[in-house]
């Protein structure tokens, strides 16, 4: 582990168990932890943050199950826990936990979830896993994010890891929403790099000049409108980025979006001659879904 990672960890853990300490909010549900922020965006989106086990480490880009308490069961009275899979949008030495959430509003969980408030309680399952980590990767030069809507969020946790700007010479984001209003959470997120004392002292006074961030919308005009592999079959997202087309001797990339992004880009990248890669055998680039279908 590099001193950077390390004294963030440390900094984190001494966070972690300070909390742990309790204080008045003491959870009452298994796996319960405490909703600390919530920040609304659009009447679809959502984002809030949480105390995090004291117990739980995860690697930067991975996902949990995270839920709320179901109704009673009309015939036995028994409740179970109604859980779903999130990306962790925090990094990994944060003492918060961070999720970013779409608001469906008949979803089971979502149609609740987007309710809840500073002092509530969300269950946490601490068993994070996920591909969309450093270890799935081979060293490279140039490292893309590739994200459509909440799929930004494990790519939130990633740009605030020290070890991204640490293995790579240039990070490039993009994101495609349907409307502006969407896109508001990834570039606050980015913007506040800027300013963020603990970061630029641990990492570097001005990491963030690695970044380069590429918003597009579908729907609502924006600067830059289009799907992002439409933009890249055209050339002219590399033409914007100032890039040549990815390749396996420099590229590494991470994609998380809807199942038919993920196929396309998939499908982009064979044509490019990048593989695969997972946990257990590194290669060029790794996939995750944002949602199930
Ligand atoms: C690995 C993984 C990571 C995930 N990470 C996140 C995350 O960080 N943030 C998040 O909001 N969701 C995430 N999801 C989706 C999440 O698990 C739930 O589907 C979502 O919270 C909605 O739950 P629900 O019970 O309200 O509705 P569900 O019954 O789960 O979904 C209802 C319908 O809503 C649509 N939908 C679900 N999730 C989304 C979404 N995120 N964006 C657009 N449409 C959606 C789908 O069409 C789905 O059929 C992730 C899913 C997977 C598999």
């Amino acid at each position: 582990m590099t001193e950077a990672r390390h004294l963030l960890r440390c900094e984190a853990m001494n966070e972690v168990t300070l909390m742990s300490t309790p204080t008045k909010a003491v959870p009452a549900l298994p796996d319960a932890q405490i909703v600390t922020q919530v920040k609304h965006y659009t009447d679809r989106l959502f984002s809030f943050r949480c105390t995090r086990p004291a117990s739980l480490r995860f690697r930067s880009g991975e996902f949990v199950m995270i839920g709320l308490m179901g109704d009673a069961d009309p015939e036995t009275g028994k409740v179970k826990p109604l859980l779903r899979a999130y990306s962790i949008a925090s990094p990994s030495w944060d003492e918060e936990m961070e999720f970013y959430s779409i608001k469906v509003p008949d979803g089971p969980l979502t149609s609740r979830l987007q309710h809840i408030k500073v002092g509530d309680e969300v269950i946490l399952r601490p068993k994070p896993v996920g591909t969309l980590v450093h270890d799935a990767l081979l060293p490279g030069k140039r490292l893309w994010f590739f994200a459509t809507g909440t799929g930004f969020a494990p790519f939130a946790s990633l740009l605030r890891e020290p070890q991204t700007y640490e293995d790579y010479d240039e990070i490039i984001i993009t994101h495609t929403c349907r409307e502006v209003g969407e896109l508001t959470y990834g570039r606050d997120l980015i913007e506040a790099l800027k300013t963020d004392e603990l970061l630029n002292e641990v990492i570097g006074e001005g990491f963030w000049k690695k970044i380069k961030y590429y918003p597009t919308t579908t729907r609502e005009q924006s600067l830059k409108m289009g799907r992002i592999t439409d933009l890249m079959k055209s050339g002219e997202a590399f033409a914007d980025l100032g890039v040549p087309v990815l390749n396996a001797d420099t590229d590494r990339a991470m994609i998380c979006g809807n199942l038919a992004f993920n196929l396309e880009l998939k499908a982009m990248f064979e044509d490019y001659g990048l593989e695969e890669g997972a946990n257990s055998r590194p290669a060029h680039y790794v996939v995750e879904k944002a949602f199930l279908d």
